[in-house]
């Protein structure tokens, strides 16, 4: 893995740890059978995992349900421990769209078993990310439009106002219970219309005013 790439910025930042927030978008709660949390839903990938859009996706031989998640994700730009409102904000350098990708099919196994979700979750590009936006250049509304296609078919269709925990409220939680690092990717959730994709399929992201990409899925 390569320093993560910016849009009109000649900061350099090392991708650390990515986490993950599930179960953000109420609707998306409700497809995969489960129920609205008080607090956000928390997993890990390995920066190992990680790809820019220019790649493609390859669908791991071990799993014959692979799922696309569009996310908004989040760029942190400063250590920070037990932030408050202010320095959350402060401690996002920027923001992309990317894609969490998930063998849904180990991941029933998994909540079947009562076993965390990683083998799901963590595989080589199960995350993809795009360009940087910068805060500087551009600050997020929070009501920008996120879709996702498949074989431009739209598929996911939302509104960053419909999660549940806003960017800021994710900071604020996953620094009480564990220090954020300057690298560090936040995936804050995805909404309702996950589905599968196979060897093949080209898979078309964009979250308005953020960025945009299509990236193609192939076999092991
Ligand atoms: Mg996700």
């Amino acid at each position: 893995m390569k320093n993560l790439r910016l849009k009109n910025s000649d900061k350099k930042y090392w991708p650390g740890k990515i986490i993950c927030v599930g179960k953000n978008y109420a609707d998306h709660v409700k497809e995969m059978g489960g129920e609205v949390l008080k607090y956000p839903v928390v997993f890990l990938k390995p920066a190992s995992n990680l790809i820019f859009n220019d790649k493609k996706i390859v669908h791991p031989s071990h799993s014959k349900e692979m799922h696309h998640e569009v996310e908004l994700v989040l760029l942190i730009g400063r250590d920070v421990k037990d932030a408050d409102d202010k320095s959350a904000e402060e401690a996002i350098a920027g923001y992309t769209v990317g894609l969490d990708m998930t063998l849904r099919d180990i991941q029933w196994e998994c909540k079947e078993k009562g076993q965390p979700w990683t083998l799901a979750k963590c595989f080589d590009t199960a995350a993809v990310v795009s360009n940087i936006v910068m805060k500087e250049d551009y600050q997020l509304k929070g009501t920008e439009k996120i879709e996702l296609s498949v074989n431009k078919e739209l598929r996911q269709n939302a509104s960053l106002d419909q999660m549940l925990f806003n960017s800021v409220e994710i900071v604020k939680y996953l620094s009480s219970k564990m220090t954020l690092e300057e690298g560090d990717l936040v995936f804050t959730g995805t909404p309702a219309g996950v589905g599968k994709v196979v060897p093949g399929d080209l898979i078309e992201v964009k979250i308005e005013n953020i960025g945009e990409f299509e990236i193609e899925v192939i076999n092991n």
